[in-house]
Protein backbone atom coordinates (compact mmCIF):
# COMPACT_ATOMS: atom_id res chain seq x y z
CA UNK A 1 0.00 0.00 0.00
CA UNK A 2 1.29 3.22 -0.91
CA UNK A 3 0.52 6.73 -0.14
CA UNK A 4 0.02 9.09 -3.05
CA UNK A 5 -0.86 12.36 -3.38
CA UNK A 6 -2.33 13.68 -6.79
CA UNK A 7 -3.08 17.28 -7.86
CA UNK A 8 -5.31 18.41 -10.95
CA UNK A 9 -4.77 21.67 -12.28
CA UNK A 10 -7.58 23.68 -13.34
CA UNK A 11 -8.81 22.53 -16.96
CA UNK A 12 -8.58 19.45 -15.62
CA UNK A 13 -11.46 20.34 -12.75
CA UNK A 14 -13.46 22.80 -15.18
CA UNK A 15 -16.52 21.74 -15.02
CA UNK A 16 -19.05 18.31 -13.41
CA UNK A 17 -18.05 16.11 -15.85
CA UNK A 18 -14.65 16.99 -15.55
CA UNK A 19 -14.37 16.76 -11.95
CA UNK A 20 -16.59 13.15 -12.23
CA UNK A 21 -13.82 12.05 -14.09
CA UNK A 22 -11.29 13.51 -11.62
CA UNK A 23 -13.07 10.93 -8.83
CA UNK A 24 -12.61 8.21 -10.81
CA UNK A 25 -8.69 8.62 -11.44
CA UNK A 26 -8.16 8.95 -7.95
CA UNK A 27 -10.95 5.99 -7.14
CA UNK A 28 -8.61 3.69 -9.22
CA UNK A 29 -6.02 4.47 -6.38
CA UNK A 30 -7.73 4.04 -3.66
CA UNK A 31 -8.80 0.82 -5.54
CA UNK A 32 -5.62 -0.23 -5.89
CA UNK A 33 -5.64 -0.31 -2.19
CA UNK A 34 -3.20 2.94 -1.60
CA UNK A 35 -3.94 6.14 0.57
CA UNK A 36 -5.15 9.54 -1.33
CA UNK A 37 -4.75 12.93 -0.87
CA UNK A 38 -5.90 15.17 -3.56
CA UNK A 39 -5.40 18.60 -4.46
CA UNK A 40 -7.32 20.88 -6.42
CA UNK A 41 -6.73 23.99 -8.26
CA UNK A 42 -9.90 26.28 -8.91
CA UNK A 43 -11.87 26.04 -12.19
CA UNK A 44 -10.06 27.21 -15.14
CA UNK A 45 -10.45 30.73 -15.69
CA UNK A 46 -12.03 31.34 -12.16
CA UNK A 47 -8.47 32.55 -10.18
CA UNK A 48 -8.07 35.16 -13.57
CA UNK A 49 -11.55 36.34 -13.27
CA UNK A 50 -11.13 37.04 -9.20
CA UNK A 51 -7.75 38.82 -9.51
CA UNK A 52 -9.65 41.28 -12.61
CA UNK A 53 -12.14 41.90 -9.77
CA UNK A 54 -9.64 42.82 -7.06
CA UNK A 55 -7.74 44.88 -9.12
CA UNK A 56 -10.75 46.39 -11.04
CA UNK A 57 -12.38 47.21 -7.18
CA UNK A 58 -9.28 48.93 -6.26
CA UNK A 59 -5.37 48.48 -8.11
CA UNK A 60 -3.35 49.63 -5.21
CA UNK A 61 -5.64 46.99 -2.90
CA UNK A 62 -5.00 45.46 0.78
CA UNK A 63 -3.27 42.69 -0.58
CA UNK A 64 -5.37 40.19 3.14
CA UNK A 65 -8.57 41.71 0.72
CA UNK A 66 -7.10 40.04 -2.48
CA UNK A 67 -6.13 36.87 -1.04
CA UNK A 68 -9.52 36.39 0.95
CA UNK A 69 -11.08 37.07 -2.87
CA UNK A 70 -8.61 34.77 -4.57
CA UNK A 71 -8.37 32.09 -2.59
CA UNK A 72 -12.17 31.76 -2.79
CA UNK A 73 -12.41 29.32 -6.09
CA UNK A 74 -10.42 26.55 -4.56
CA UNK A 75 -13.42 26.35 -2.22
CA UNK A 76 -15.92 25.01 -4.54
CA UNK A 77 -13.29 22.75 -6.16
CA UNK A 78 -13.05 20.76 -3.13
CA UNK A 79 -16.28 20.69 -2.18
CA UNK A 80 -17.51 19.43 -5.83
CA UNK A 81 -14.86 16.66 -6.15
CA UNK A 82 -15.49 15.47 -2.19
CA UNK A 83 -19.69 14.93 -2.87
CA UNK A 84 -18.50 13.65 -6.56
CA UNK A 85 -16.38 11.00 -4.80
CA UNK A 86 -18.77 10.42 -2.07
CA UNK A 87 -21.52 9.76 -5.18
CA UNK A 88 -19.13 6.96 -6.10
CA UNK A 89 -18.69 5.22 -2.55
CA UNK A 90 -15.56 7.02 -2.57
CA UNK A 91 -15.14 8.21 1.67
CA UNK A 92 -14.04 11.52 1.23
CA UNK A 93 -13.43 14.87 3.05
CA UNK A 94 -12.38 18.18 2.13
CA UNK A 95 -9.58 20.55 3.43
CA UNK A 96 -9.19 24.03 3.31
CA UNK A 97 -5.47 25.39 4.17
CA UNK A 98 -6.44 27.03 7.79
CA UNK A 99 -7.98 23.31 8.61
CA UNK A 100 -5.13 21.53 8.13
CA UNK A 101 -3.56 23.83 8.65
CA UNK A 102 -1.13 25.02 6.10
CA UNK A 103 0.38 27.58 7.90
CA UNK A 104 2.67 30.34 5.82
CA UNK A 105 5.32 33.30 5.92
CA UNK A 106 3.15 36.97 6.55
CA UNK A 107 3.45 37.82 2.12
CA UNK A 108 0.10 37.58 0.84
CA UNK A 109 -0.27 37.09 -2.40
CA UNK A 110 2.74 34.99 -2.85
CA UNK A 111 3.11 33.57 0.27
CA UNK A 112 5.61 30.49 1.40
CA UNK A 113 4.75 27.43 3.24
CA UNK A 114 6.17 27.29 6.16
CA UNK A 115 4.90 23.88 8.06
CA UNK A 116 1.94 21.66 6.90
CA UNK A 117 0.50 19.45 10.30
CA UNK A 118 -0.92 16.24 9.08
CA UNK A 119 -1.56 14.31 12.15
CA UNK A 120 -5.01 14.53 11.77
CA UNK A 121 -5.12 14.10 8.01
CA UNK A 122 -2.90 11.17 8.55
CA UNK A 123 -5.59 9.62 10.73
CA UNK A 124 -8.59 10.41 8.32
CA UNK A 125 -6.29 8.95 5.38
CA UNK A 126 -5.06 5.31 7.51
CA UNK A 127 -9.35 5.01 8.02
CA UNK A 128 -9.76 4.90 4.44
CA UNK A 129 -10.39 8.82 3.96
CA UNK A 130 -9.09 10.55 0.53
CA UNK A 131 -8.20 13.90 1.38
CA UNK A 132 -9.30 16.79 -0.87
CA UNK A 133 -6.93 19.31 -0.39
CA UNK A 134 -7.55 23.15 -1.47
CA UNK A 135 -4.79 24.27 -3.10
CA UNK A 136 -2.74 27.70 -3.33
CA UNK A 137 -3.76 28.78 -0.23
CA UNK A 138 -2.58 28.52 3.94
CA UNK A 139 -2.90 30.49 7.06
CA UNK A 140 -0.72 33.38 7.77
CA UNK A 141 0.33 34.47 11.00
CA UNK A 142 -1.73 36.95 11.22
CA UNK A 143 -4.94 34.38 11.06
CA UNK A 144 -5.80 35.46 7.57
CA UNK A 145 -5.92 33.35 4.42
CA UNK A 146 -3.02 33.30 2.21
CA UNK A 147 -2.32 32.81 -1.13
CA UNK A 148 0.93 31.19 -2.54
CA UNK A 149 1.46 33.05 -5.85
CA UNK A 150 -0.10 32.09 -9.68
CA UNK A 151 0.07 28.80 -10.44
CA UNK A 152 0.73 27.70 -6.60
CA UNK A 153 -1.59 24.67 -6.53
CA UNK A 154 1.78 23.04 -7.68
CA UNK A 155 3.52 23.82 -4.16
CA UNK A 156 0.79 23.27 -2.21
CA UNK A 157 0.92 19.68 -3.58
CA UNK A 158 4.77 18.99 -3.51
CA UNK A 159 4.29 20.38 0.24
CA UNK A 160 1.80 18.11 1.17
CA UNK A 161 3.48 15.09 -0.33
CA UNK A 162 6.85 16.18 1.57
CA UNK A 163 5.00 16.82 4.43
CA UNK A 164 3.24 13.04 4.49
CA UNK A 165 6.02 11.69 3.27
CA UNK A 166 4.02 10.53 0.37
CA UNK A 167 5.51 7.82 -2.20
CA UNK A 168 4.25 9.83 -5.06
CA UNK A 169 3.38 13.28 -6.03
CA UNK A 170 1.39 12.96 -9.56
CA UNK A 171 1.00 16.52 -10.96
CA UNK A 172 -2.33 15.76 -13.65
CA UNK A 173 -2.82 18.78 -16.06
CA UNK A 174 -3.71 19.16 -19.41
CA UNK A 175 -0.45 18.31 -21.48
CA UNK A 176 0.81 14.75 -21.21
CA UNK A 177 4.10 15.76 -19.09
CA UNK A 178 7.08 18.67 -19.59
CA UNK A 179 7.81 18.99 -23.52
CA UNK A 180 11.15 20.48 -24.77
CA UNK A 181 9.14 24.07 -24.88
CA UNK A 182 5.68 25.04 -24.58
CA UNK A 183 4.09 22.34 -27.43
CA UNK A 184 0.89 25.26 -27.54
CA UNK A 185 3.04 27.56 -29.44
CA UNK A 186 5.58 24.31 -31.22
CA UNK A 187 3.61 22.00 -32.35
CA UNK A 188 7.27 20.20 -33.03
CA UNK A 189 7.96 20.45 -29.11
CA UNK A 190 8.95 17.12 -27.80
CA UNK A 191 7.87 15.64 -24.88
CA UNK A 192 10.61 14.23 -22.07
CA UNK A 193 10.43 10.99 -20.43
CA UNK A 194 12.44 12.78 -17.43
CA UNK A 195 14.15 15.80 -16.81
CA UNK A 196 16.25 16.82 -13.91
CA UNK A 197 15.27 19.13 -11.05
CA UNK A 198 17.81 21.36 -12.10
CA UNK A 199 16.34 22.09 -15.66
CA UNK A 200 13.17 22.03 -14.65
CA UNK A 201 13.81 25.00 -12.05
CA UNK A 202 15.42 27.18 -14.64
CA UNK A 203 12.36 26.25 -17.27
CA UNK A 204 9.71 27.07 -14.66
CA UNK A 205 11.38 30.00 -13.51
CA UNK A 206 12.21 31.31 -16.68
CA UNK A 207 8.62 31.03 -17.90
CA UNK A 208 7.34 27.50 -18.29
CA UNK A 209 4.35 27.53 -16.17
CA UNK A 210 3.66 23.46 -16.51
CA UNK A 211 4.73 23.67 -12.53
CA UNK A 212 5.53 26.27 -10.63
CA UNK A 213 8.94 27.27 -9.81
CA UNK A 214 8.50 26.78 -5.92
CA UNK A 215 7.02 23.08 -6.62
CA UNK A 216 10.00 22.04 -8.12
CA UNK A 217 12.77 23.56 -5.92
CA UNK A 218 10.97 22.04 -2.72
CA UNK A 219 10.67 18.52 -4.70
CA UNK A 220 14.33 19.05 -5.50
CA UNK A 221 14.74 19.51 -1.45
CA UNK A 222 12.59 16.67 0.18
CA UNK A 223 13.59 14.21 -2.30
CA UNK A 224 9.59 14.31 -3.74
CA UNK A 225 8.61 11.71 -6.30
CA UNK A 226 7.72 14.29 -9.27
CA UNK A 227 5.37 13.19 -12.03
CA UNK A 228 3.48 15.47 -14.63
CA UNK A 229 0.78 13.58 -16.42
CA UNK A 230 -2.32 14.11 -18.59
CA UNK A 231 -5.63 14.39 -16.75
CA UNK A 232 -7.29 13.24 -20.07
CA UNK A 233 -5.08 10.21 -21.19
CA UNK A 234 -2.82 7.23 -19.49
CA UNK A 235 0.20 8.28 -21.78
CA UNK A 236 2.97 8.21 -19.37
CA UNK A 237 3.88 11.06 -18.15
CA UNK A 238 7.37 13.00 -17.33
CA UNK A 239 9.27 12.18 -14.53
CA UNK A 240 11.26 15.18 -12.75
CA UNK A 241 14.61 13.12 -11.11
CA UNK A 242 18.20 14.05 -10.20
CA UNK A 243 20.80 15.48 -12.27
CA UNK A 244 22.38 11.73 -12.44
CA UNK A 245 19.28 9.22 -13.05
CA UNK A 246 19.47 11.06 -16.91
CA UNK A 247 21.45 8.43 -18.93
CA UNK A 248 21.20 11.03 -21.94
CA UNK A 249 22.26 14.27 -21.85
CA UNK A 250 21.41 16.62 -24.60
CA UNK A 251 22.98 20.31 -25.56
CA UNK A 252 20.05 21.76 -24.80
CA UNK A 253 16.64 20.48 -22.92
CA UNK A 254 14.38 23.05 -23.39
CA UNK A 255 13.01 26.64 -24.64
CA UNK A 256 11.41 28.78 -22.27
CA UNK A 257 9.70 32.18 -22.73
CA UNK A 258 8.33 34.31 -20.38
CA UNK A 259 5.74 36.78 -21.93
CA UNK A 260 4.99 39.35 -18.79
CA UNK A 261 7.80 41.11 -19.18
CA UNK A 262 8.34 45.05 -19.50
CA UNK A 263 11.65 46.89 -20.04
CA UNK A 264 12.75 50.34 -18.32
CA UNK A 265 15.41 52.57 -19.67
CA UNK A 266 17.29 55.48 -17.88
CA UNK A 267 19.73 57.57 -19.64
CA UNK A 268 22.09 59.97 -18.86
CA UNK A 269 22.74 59.10 -15.48
CA UNK A 270 25.79 60.31 -13.49
CA UNK A 271 29.14 57.62 -14.19
CA UNK A 272 29.82 57.36 -10.58
CA UNK A 273 29.57 54.88 -7.91
CA UNK A 274 26.30 54.61 -6.30
CA UNK A 275 24.44 55.05 -8.89
CA UNK A 276 23.55 51.60 -10.05
CA UNK A 277 23.29 50.98 -6.08
CA UNK A 278 20.78 53.83 -5.15
CA UNK A 279 18.23 52.85 -8.80
CA UNK A 280 17.85 48.61 -7.39
CA UNK A 281 17.91 49.91 -3.76
CA UNK A 282 15.19 51.84 -4.12
CA UNK A 283 13.25 48.99 -6.43
CA UNK A 284 14.34 46.20 -3.70
CA UNK A 285 12.95 48.22 -1.03
CA UNK A 286 9.67 48.31 -2.24
CA UNK A 287 9.96 44.34 -2.97
CA UNK A 288 9.99 44.88 -6.98
CA UNK A 289 12.29 42.04 -8.52
CA UNK A 290 14.50 43.23 -10.97
CA UNK A 291 15.69 40.32 -13.59
CA UNK A 292 18.04 41.39 -16.53
CA UNK A 293 20.58 43.97 -16.33
CA UNK A 294 22.48 46.32 -18.96
CA UNK A 295 24.77 49.13 -17.97
CA UNK A 296 26.57 51.12 -20.55
CA UNK A 297 29.43 54.01 -20.24
CA UNK A 298 31.48 55.61 -22.50
CA UNK A 299 33.54 57.06 -20.05
CA UNK A 300 33.73 60.31 -21.62
CA UNK A 301 32.14 62.41 -19.74
CA UNK A 302 28.32 61.10 -21.30
CA UNK A 303 27.07 60.06 -18.19
CA UNK A 304 25.71 56.14 -18.51
CA UNK A 305 22.91 54.49 -19.51
CA UNK A 306 21.04 51.28 -17.42
CA UNK A 307 18.38 49.34 -19.17
CA UNK A 308 16.80 46.97 -17.10
CA UNK A 309 13.91 43.91 -17.49
CA UNK A 310 11.33 42.90 -14.82
CA UNK A 311 7.74 41.66 -14.35
CA UNK A 312 4.87 43.58 -16.17
CA UNK A 313 3.15 44.06 -13.20
CA UNK A 314 5.48 45.74 -11.37
CA UNK A 315 6.09 48.40 -14.07
CA UNK A 316 3.98 51.48 -13.44
CA UNK A 317 5.28 50.97 -9.75
CA UNK A 318 8.51 50.88 -10.70
CA UNK A 319 8.17 54.13 -13.07
CA UNK A 320 6.72 56.10 -10.18
CA UNK A 321 9.32 54.97 -7.54
CA UNK A 322 12.31 56.01 -10.35
CA UNK A 323 10.46 59.16 -11.71
CA UNK A 324 9.85 60.39 -7.85
CA UNK A 325 13.90 60.01 -7.60
CA UNK A 326 14.74 62.26 -10.39
CA UNK A 327 16.21 65.09 -9.04
CA UNK A 328 18.68 62.52 -6.94
CA UNK A 329 19.20 59.87 -9.45
CA UNK A 330 19.94 62.94 -12.12
CA UNK A 331 19.43 61.32 -15.49
CA UNK A 332 18.01 63.01 -18.58
CA UNK A 333 15.58 60.43 -19.59
CA UNK A 334 13.44 57.33 -18.48
CA UNK A 335 11.66 55.12 -21.03
CA UNK A 336 9.83 51.95 -20.64
CA UNK A 337 8.60 48.94 -23.36
CA UNK A 338 5.92 46.54 -22.47
CA UNK A 339 5.71 44.28 -25.68
CA UNK A 340 9.14 42.47 -24.46
CA UNK A 341 9.51 39.01 -24.01
CA UNK A 342 12.56 36.64 -22.94
CA UNK A 343 13.22 33.60 -24.43
CA UNK A 344 15.86 31.25 -22.79
CA UNK A 345 17.88 28.69 -23.79
CA UNK A 346 18.15 25.96 -20.81
CA UNK A 347 20.38 22.52 -20.81
CA UNK A 348 22.80 21.09 -18.25
CA UNK A 349 25.13 20.42 -21.05
CA UNK A 350 25.83 23.55 -21.61
CA UNK A 351 28.38 23.89 -19.38
CA UNK A 352 30.50 21.52 -21.03
CA UNK A 353 29.63 22.36 -24.78
CA UNK A 354 30.91 26.02 -26.13
CA UNK A 355 28.47 27.66 -28.72
CA UNK A 356 24.77 27.96 -27.97
CA UNK A 357 24.86 31.69 -27.23
CA UNK A 358 26.80 31.73 -31.29
CA UNK A 359 23.67 29.40 -32.26
CA UNK A 360 20.79 31.48 -30.45
CA UNK A 361 21.90 34.74 -31.66
CA UNK A 362 22.71 33.46 -35.33
CA UNK A 363 19.18 31.89 -35.08
CA UNK A 364 17.48 35.29 -34.38
CA UNK A 365 19.69 37.09 -36.63
CA UNK A 366 18.56 35.09 -39.20
CA UNK A 367 15.15 35.81 -38.69
CA UNK A 368 15.73 39.50 -38.58
CA UNK A 369 14.89 39.69 -34.48
CA UNK A 370 17.01 42.06 -32.80
CA UNK A 371 18.03 41.00 -29.09
CA UNK A 372 17.49 44.01 -26.83
CA UNK A 373 19.11 42.80 -23.81
CA UNK A 374 20.88 39.60 -23.05
CA UNK A 375 21.61 37.54 -20.18
CA UNK A 376 23.30 33.91 -18.92
CA UNK A 377 23.60 31.97 -16.22
CA UNK A 378 25.65 28.48 -16.21
CA UNK A 379 22.97 26.73 -17.45
CA UNK A 380 21.00 29.59 -19.59
CA UNK A 381 20.97 32.04 -21.63
CA UNK A 382 17.82 34.21 -21.97
CA UNK A 383 17.28 37.33 -24.80
CA UNK A 384 14.47 40.44 -24.50
CA UNK A 385 13.08 40.71 -27.59
CA UNK A 386 10.03 42.29 -29.04
CA UNK A 387 6.84 40.21 -28.34
CA UNK A 388 5.59 40.07 -31.43
CA UNK A 389 8.48 37.55 -32.91
CA UNK A 390 7.84 34.85 -29.78
CA UNK A 391 6.14 32.08 -31.86
CA UNK A 392 9.30 32.53 -34.46
CA UNK A 393 11.99 33.21 -32.32
CA UNK A 394 10.63 29.88 -29.94
CA UNK A 395 9.94 27.60 -33.14
CA UNK A 396 13.42 28.61 -34.83
CA UNK A 397 15.24 27.84 -31.88
CA UNK A 398 13.70 24.69 -31.43
CA UNK A 399 14.75 23.64 -34.58
CA UNK A 400 18.10 25.00 -34.81
CA UNK A 401 18.64 23.24 -31.52
CA UNK A 402 17.78 20.00 -32.91
CA UNK A 403 14.74 19.42 -30.78
CA UNK A 404 12.17 19.23 -32.96
CA UNK A 405 9.65 15.86 -33.06
CA UNK A 406 6.73 15.18 -35.08
CA UNK A 407 4.71 17.48 -35.70
P1 LIG B 1 -2.73 23.55 -14.58
O1 LIG B 1 -3.98 24.35 -14.59
O2 LIG B 1 -2.96 22.09 -14.75
O3 LIG B 1 -1.85 23.87 -13.41
P2 LIG B 1 -1.08 25.22 -16.27
O4 LIG B 1 -1.80 25.99 -17.31
O5 LIG B 1 -0.65 25.94 -15.05
O6 LIG B 1 -1.96 23.94 -15.91
O7 LIG B 1 0.23 24.52 -16.90
C1 LIG B 1 0.10 23.71 -18.04
C2 LIG B 1 0.47 24.51 -19.30
O8 LIG B 1 1.85 24.82 -19.27
C3 LIG B 1 0.29 23.77 -20.59
O9 LIG B 1 -1.03 23.87 -21.08
C4 LIG B 1 1.31 24.45 -21.51
O10 LIG B 1 0.71 25.38 -22.39
C5 LIG B 1 2.21 25.22 -20.57
N1 LIG B 1 3.63 24.96 -20.79
C6 LIG B 1 4.59 25.92 -20.92
N2 LIG B 1 5.78 25.37 -21.13
C7 LIG B 1 5.61 24.04 -21.11
C8 LIG B 1 6.49 22.93 -21.29
N3 LIG B 1 7.81 23.09 -21.48
N4 LIG B 1 5.97 21.68 -21.21
C9 LIG B 1 4.65 21.49 -21.00
N5 LIG B 1 3.78 22.50 -20.85
C10 LIG B 1 4.23 23.76 -20.91
N1 LIG C 1 -5.91 28.67 -9.02
C1 LIG C 1 -4.60 29.22 -8.81
C2 LIG C 1 -4.11 29.96 -10.06
O1 LIG C 1 -4.80 29.97 -11.06
C3 LIG C 1 -3.60 28.20 -8.37
C4 LIG C 1 -3.28 27.14 -9.37
O2 LIG C 1 -4.05 26.92 -10.32
O3 LIG C 1 -2.23 26.49 -9.22
O4 LIG C 1 -3.06 30.53 -10.03
MG1 LIG D 1 -0.56 25.49 -13.04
Amino acid sequence: MALIVQKFGGTSVGGLDRIRKVASRVKQETDAGNQVAVVVSAMAGTTNQLVSWARDIGPMHDAREYDTIVASGEQVTVGLLAIALQNIGVDARSWLGWQIPVRTDEVHGAARIESIDTELMRARLASGQVAVVAGFQGIAPDGRIATLGRGGSDTSAVALAAALSADRCDIYTDVDGVYTTDPRIAPKARKLDAISFEEMLEMASLGAKVLQTRSVAMAMRHNVKLQVRSSFSDAPGTLVVNEDAIVEQEKISGIAYSPDEAKVTIEGLPDEPGTAAAIFGELAANHINVDMIVQSATGEGQGADITFSMGRSDLARAMELINASKDRLAFYNLSAAENVTKISVVGMAMRSQPGVAKTMFETLAERGINIEVISTSEIKISVLIASEYTELAVRSLHTAFGLDGED
